[in-house]
């Protein structure tokens, strides 16, 4: 599996905003902000996408997911409230084939899924 920017980032060949770190996950703010909040979380172990999540021990799903919701509190939106965005391939936007959840908030956000 070739090494994208955030394969980088984990192993801190280039900087980012680094707001969480932990044997699990890295979260980090996105370079180029959607919300006044803008974070990326990524497992420390490597998955392109979700698809590739099922092979997965569900445990291991689940702590990344737990994790997600961690950061989002630690950044203060878990009260008011934040998108989690996870694209997946290339008609699901994503253009980073690091499988990672985005933390969107800080802001009232208009549209449902937009
Ligand atoms: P996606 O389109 O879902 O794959 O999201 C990839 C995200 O990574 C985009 O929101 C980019 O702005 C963000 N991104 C790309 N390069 C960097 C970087 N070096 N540091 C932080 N975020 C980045």
């Amino acid at each position: 599996m070739s090494d994208t920017i955030f394969d980088k980032i984990l192993a801190k060949q280039i900087p980012a905003q680094i707001v969480y770190e932990d044997n699990d996950v890295l979260a980090f703010r996105d370079i180029s902000p959607q919300a006044k909040v803008h974070v990326l979380v990524i497992p420390k172990k490597k998955a392109r996408n979700l698809n590739e999540l099922r092979s997965w021990r569900p445990e291991d799903v689940g702590i990344f997911f737990q994790k997600v919701a961690s950061v989002a509190e630690q950044l203060g939106l878990a009260g008011s409230g934040y998108r989690t965005v996870l694209n997946t391939g290339h008609e699901g936007g994503q253009s980073v084939d690091y499988v990672h959840a985005h933390i969107l908030g800080g802001e009232s956000l208009s549209g449902r899924f937009a």
